[in-house]
């Protein structure tokens, strides 16, 4: 059974906060002499900044709580999901002792972070078809494993991840966390993991307001978990780690969340016209299927064709030599506009009589 109080590091639970202005007096009236700010104002005419902004960050939670149909209690908000993804490995992992344990190909971030910590990895592949191998993860679970990370739909191959297997995991690895990042859940079918929180006491969901909401700039990640697993990320995080203008923005955001919804719809048939465009290509192998904002597709030469667009100035992500997405780049569905220039490119060389001469190299 998951015990949170053995699984942190000791020290994590031992430690006394940074007790913050703002923590020690909440109310919102008064003579504000505590927190060593500029009484006069700000030097933008932007706006009145020079006030430290709520650590906690009540009023964007009280709006998205009932929006994803979680408790406040149960919501970390961070700098980005990087800024969550950083402190999980730092709250659980005794750096030349502990593991965590991920399935490539898939987001970076996670061994990137273990990597700064000093955290050793674990890695399991998926499965040819970018399903989780469930047998292969648990085998390789060990007593010292306490991250498991599972992205779905997965980046960069854009698919869903079986929910029994996620299932499986959470159930078997009772003695990890098992993180399911949902990045670009609100391009995906099916429920949130969300709906099972109370169900897994070791499962933490990351979503972000980078993707769907159309929120990149502001950096603003979203953690869902046990009540007392975010008390502990509260406890260890910067105390004002989102700023004032993003509490501002972000609380706006929330009330058009119908906006981000005709958004998501409008990609998602761009998706589709987009896959079936590019499967017309001669050059294209195969263009697998999406969950997400993006495809994952597969060239002739991948190469070649990515040199080929950054000369057009169309950038995309060469992926071609990430193990699993050989031959492949990860492409954004974007404006029609720019959908179409793409496509265009990859005709113009199609046609180019230079470089269609030039031997296609397998692989
Ligand atoms: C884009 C992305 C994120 C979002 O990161 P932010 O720091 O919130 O912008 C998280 N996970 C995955 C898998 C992503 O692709």
């Amino acid at each position: 059974m998951f015990n949170l109080n053995n699984f942190l590091r000791p020290h994590i639970l031992s430690l006394t906060p940074y007790s913050s202005a703002r923590d020690e007096y909440t109310g919102t009236i008064g003579v504000f002499l505590d927190a060593n700010e500029n009484p006069i104002g700000s030097t933008t005419n932007a706006g009145d900044y020079n006030r430290y902004p709520d650590p906690h960050q009540w009023a964007i939670k009280q709006r998205l709580a009932p929006i994803k149909g979680v408790r406040v209690e149960q919501i970390f908000l961070g700098n980005g999901s990087d800024e969550p993804i950083d402190l999980l490995v730092r709250a659980t992992c005794v750096p030349g002792k502990d593991n965590i344990l991920i399935m490539p190909p898939t987001y970076g971030m996670y061994e990137v972070s273990a990597a700064v910590n000093d955290v050793a990895l674990i890695k399991v592949p998926l499965t040819p078809d970018y399903q989780v191998d469930t047998e292969a993860v648990l085998a390789a679970i060990t007593e010292n494993t306490k991250l498991i990370w599972l992205c779905s739909p997965n980046n960069p191959s854009g698919n869903l991840l079986q929910a029994d297997a996620i299932r499986r995991i959470l159930e078997a690895a009772d003695h990890s966390l098992v993180i399911v990042d949902e990045a670009y859940i609100d391009f995906a079918n099916t429920p949130s993991w969300t709906t099972q929180l109370d169900t897994y006491p070791n499962l933490v969901v990351l979503q972000t307001f980078s993707k769907a909401w159309g929120l990149a700039a502001l950096r603003l990640g979203m953690c869902f978990a046990s009540e007392e697993l975010i008390q502990i990320l509260n406890k260890i995080k910067p105390p004002y780690n989102i700023s004032a203008p993003t509490q501002a923005l972000a609380l706006e955001a929330l009330l058009q969340a119908s906006r981000k919804d005709e958004m998501v719809a409008q990609i998602l048939s761009d998706r589709q016209v987009l896959a079936e465009k590019l499967r017309s290509l001669p050059s294209v192998r195969i263009v697998h299927p999406s969950d997400a904002n993006f495809l994952l597709v597969q060239f002739d030469d991948a190469k070649q064709v990515f040199d080929y667009l950054i000369e057009q100035q169309v950038i995309v992500r060469d992926r071609s030599k990430v193990k699993l997405c050989e031959g492949c780049l990860r492409i954004s569905v974007g404006t029609h506009e720019e959908n179409e220039r793409l496509l265009e490119v990859l005709w113009q060389m199609n046609g180019n009589p230079i470089l269609s001469e030039l031997p296609v190299i397998n692989g």
